[in-house]
């Protein structure tokens, strides 16, 4: 799967995890002792399957296959099934059978063909042991089950456009036995032959392609090959009259048929080619870099609505969010974002797919693996540049603010159900694990690491593995041991910081050491390869003179490389971003990127040094007011768009806090505010035409004004009043410029919604014209909302309870919020209890207050305790809350 994460994509960022202290069990020596009896072993009905449990069930089962009947149809909100499951069970085996299956109505169960009697509590059925024998066993459930509307399981969509249904379905961890009834574990791989009764005009889509389609009874019957062995959470069912476009991947390695599925009303939108080229691409590269055929034969992109994550890779049929259907012209960003989605998706078909984590501890890896070589495949096998760079300052620092927070741990971490598979879906998981292995092709060798990745692959097709087996294979192939890398990285939690101590002699370098240090309660030092990088200035610029890569490790490392060198105007231990590291700054250095940053050639360099400074203003190290008065000054000498991009969110970011002051009645930034209103106009109006520079002021600048002069602005580019040249205002955009337009009630903005309303039917519309209104600072509107949020989230898909979610409290309404604090915190409790982990996570992230006050901040950290056993994904966003007004207090204190 891959998760959106960045700061301006809030609506769809997740809320997370938890960190667990107990050891790790490996359960791989247990299952090769398949024969030899088991504990018996009780299952308590829950939303969750248990390691615990799960770990006997794949030693009392193997050998399993389903063949799967479903029938659907564009009327109904529920679907009906047959499930045949034909496994081997184990000899002695003294537990009763349960197969999971989520919230349906079972019919009938047979086994061996004699109907039998089963218990069935909502979340699994239970089979009495003496109805089995060992060996061989078919066991034949007759099911219906009511379609999703949150996304997980097989959900179902219906257009408000045109009342077309379509249906898709997202499994990961533990959704599949919503479509299905089955064992539901990854290590419990098996082979899948459907067939399905569908509408005439639909397209049924699943990890093999269809082998006949026949009218039976005014619908078609549609029946697929039995597919190759893999786990349950990738299989797939997605159907209905989606828009299809064709076409192959031909290399010297094999042809792979592609299919790009939309749904009709968005088709006018898609450019085929920004989907096919990088999925060729894409495939170009892995088949020589894995050095093993894509297993699958076909392969299929649906793009799907109401999607709550980026993408999922199903075997063969990987779903997409529609946020990658831009409704206007795409950026290189946007284009580039997608690609990325899709290597990641596809880099899964082998590691993931063909090669699965036994249980869900194993996540981590498959995320971060799928990161890193997303990346590495845009890096070498596209036409996409700065790909490291938007590495950097994207999933790097999602990494690096995690571990510095309250909500760190280790990368890899016991998991206990799969309730808490999805709460580990953070920062860690995706940003620092592809950080670290991003690293270790620096540390054991490029050309190693491919071989070792290549020969695990090889090693475990179509089973399932541990870390360790991961792990042995890249020390196999670089002749190393990984031991205490891998307990140092991968089971300690923490960031590092490195600061670099000189001493020069007239103008050389005499000493240079790397000092390492740990922050308080994670202890651990690491030892990693660098580069350490040397710039001086030439009177014009400041550049590059040496790169020297180091291996540092424990508290002082001394570079006896460095010894010689021209003393530096500027050190840099982290040159290249090899490593994962927080750098500090020697005193030097800080003065010279005070002085010179704009004249520094390197624009990673630029990248990392602007970053640098705007982690110091989080940090409360450096004053808000001093970075943004800073940036405001530098903004419009920077060329490169990364760079441009990181210094525009960090001043904007600087401006929140100095915006917060401002509404406290501390001191007063409303000139500053309206000074940086100004300069994005400027820069918007003034930037090259149709360049990305343009489109990157425009949007910055639609998210920031708030000034009536500025609001103006935007309400005259709206009604095509004022035009920026090579800028199209394309639907999205509109959207916009109402919410902003609605949330300060400026000008005609309730005949504008009503008007942009009219005009836009479609779903996104739809979820933009609540948002709009829902972001009004007028208490009726806000009780209107609340309710449905609070008292009938069923009548609203997630997606939309999303929105409204996010809208509700914007940070200058906090006195509308008021009468709401207590009503939130109660219902955190009720949510906690009921279970709903996707709404129990949106609800607590996006709607507990956390105000930037010393009382705030205490509510928050009596919280912190009071709620502390509930879910993870509650206990996570309290403490992400609680550390957010921490923080911000810190920051104000500076000003
Ligand atoms: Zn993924």
């Amino acid at each position: 799967m891959k998760i959106k994460n960045l700061a301006k994509a809030p609506l769809w960022a997740a809320v997370c995890s938890v960190s667990l202290l107990y050891g790790c069990c490996d359960h791989s020596k247990m299952v090769e002792n398949n024969q030899e009896s088991l504990p018996t072993i009780e299952r308590v009905q829950s939303v969750s399957l248990l390691e615990e449990y799960a770990v006997v069930r794949a030693q009392q089962v193997s050998n399993v296959s389903y063949k799967l009947s479903v029938v659907l149809d564009d009327k109904k909100t529920d679907f009906s099934g047959v499930s045949e499951i034909t496994f081997d069970l184990m000899k002695n085996n003294t537990n009763d059978l349960t197969i999971d299956f989520n919230r349906g109505e079972v019919e009938s169960v047979m086994v061996n063909g004699e109907e039998v009697e089963f218990r069935y509590g909502n979340f699994f059925i239970t089979i009495n042991k003496a109805l089995l024998s060992a060996g061989k066993n078919k066991v034949t459930v007759h099911y219906s089950r009511a379609y999703a509307t949150d996304g997980s399981g097989l959900h179902r969509f219906v257009d408000p456009e045109n009342s077309e249904v379509y249906l898709y379905t997202d499994f990961e961890p533990y959704d599949a036995n919503k479509l299905f009834p089955h064992f539901d574990q990854p290590d419990l791989k098996a082979t899948y032959t459907l067939d399905v009764k569908a509408p005439k005009q639909w397209k049924v889509i699943t990890s093999t392609r269809e082998s006949n389609i026949e009218e039976v009874d005014g619908a078609n019957h549609w029946t697929f090959p039995t597919s190759d062995k893999f786990s349950s959470y990738v299989f797939s069912l997605h159907a209905g009259d989606y828009v299809v476009w064709e076409d192959k991947h031909e290399d010297e390695h094999e042809d792979i048929p592609l299919r790009l599925f939309v749904r009709t009303s968005l088709s006018e939108y898609i450019t085929t080619e920004d989907w096919f080229t990088p999925t060729k691409q894409s495939f170009k590269f892995f088949n020589e870099y894995f050095g093993v055929k894509y297993p699958f034969k076909k392969y299929d992109q649906i793009i799907a609505p109401d999607f709550n994550s980026g993408a999922m890779e199903n075997v063969a049929a990987v779903t997409f969010s529609e946020r990658f259907v831009a409704r206007g012209e795409k950026s290189t960003e946007q284009k580039m974002d997608l690609a990325m989605v899709i290597a990641h998706e596809m880099a899964h078909m082998w590691f993931g797919d063909l090669v699965t984590m036994r249980w869900w501890n194993g996540l981590w890896l498959n995320e971060s693996f799928a990161t890193y070589m997303a990346y590495l495949a845009l890096d070498k096998g596209s036409d996409f540049e700065n790909t490291w760079d938007v590495f950097y300052s994207g999933t790097k620092q999602w990494a690096y603010e995690t571990d510095d927070s309250v909500n760190t741990h280790a990368i890899e971490l016991p998991v206990a159900s799969t309730g808490e598979a999805m709460a580990n879906f953070d920062g860690i998981t995706y940003g620092k694990g592809a950080s670290v292995l991003k690293q270790l092709p620096y540390y054991l060798g490029e050309e190693n690491f491919r071989i070792g990745v290549s020969n695990y692959l090889k090693k475990f097709s179509y089973k399932n593995t541990e870390l360790s087996d991961f792990m042995d294979e890249l020390g196999k192939a670089a002749n190393k041991d990984l031991s205490q890398w891998t307990q140092d990285w991968l089971y300690q939690a923490g960031l590092n910081s490195i600061a670099v101590d000189y001493q020069c002699d007239g103008e050389k370098i005499s000493s240079l050491t790397i000092n390492q240090t740990a922050p308080e309660g994670y202890p651990t030092l690491r030892e990693q390869r660098v580069q350490l990088g040397l710039y001086s200035y030439n009177g014009s610029q400041m550049s590059l003179t040496k790169a020297i890569p180091v291996l540092y490790k424990g508290e002082s490392t001394q570079i006896k490389e460095a010894v010689g060198q021209a003393c530096p105007d500027l050190v840099y231990p982290n040159e290249g971003d090899w490593g994962y590291v927080k750098v500090i700054l020697d005193e030097k250095s800080q003065q010279s990127v005070k002085q010179h940053i704009n004249n520094i050639e390197s624009k990673t360099m630029r990248l990392m040094l602007w970053q640098s400074l705007s982690d110091s203003v989080d940090d409360g190290i450096l004053s808000a007011d001093t970075f943004a008065n800073f940036a405001l000054v530098n903004l419009h000498k920077e060329q490169d768009y990364n760079v441009a991009k990181k210094m525009v969110d960090s001043l904007i970011n600087a401006m929140r806090y100095l915006d917060t002051s401002t509404h406290l009645g501390q001191t007063d930034y409303s000139a500053l505010y309206r000074e940086v209103e100004y300069l994005l106009w400027h820069l918007a109006k003034s930037a090259e035409p149709k360049s990305d520079l343009q489109k990157l002021w425009y949007i910055e600048y639609s998210y920031f004004a708030k000034s009536v002069d500025h609001l103006s602005n935007l309400e005259k580019v709206l009604n095509g009043d004022i035009t920026l040249d090579g800028l199209t205002i394309d639907q999205d955009k509109r959207w916009r410029i109402v919410a902003r337009l609605n949330r300060f009630e400026f000008g005609d903005y309730k005949a504008l919604l009503d008007a942009e309303s009219a005009n836009d039917t479609s779903d996104k519309g739809s979820k933009y014209a609540i948002y709009s209104e829902v972001l009004r600072p007028v208490a009726e509107v806000k009780a209107k909302w609340f309710k449905e949020v609070v008292e009938n989230p069923n009548n609203l898909k997630l997606a939309t309870l999303r929105f409204i979610m996010f809208g509700l409290f914007p940070a200058e309404q906090t006195e509308l919020e008021k009468p709401y604090k207590a009503r939130i915190v109660e219902h955190i409790a009720k949510l906690n209890e009921k279970g709903d982990l996707a709404l129990l996570g949106n609800f607590t992230g996006r709607m507990l207050p956390a105000h930037c006050t010393p009382q705030s901040e205490q509510s928050l950290a009596k919280l912190v305790e009071t709620y502390a056993d509930m879910k993870p994904q509650a206990v996570k966003a309290i403490k992400k809350a609680h550390e957010t007004s921490q923080r911000c207090v810190k920051v104000l204190d500076l000003l």
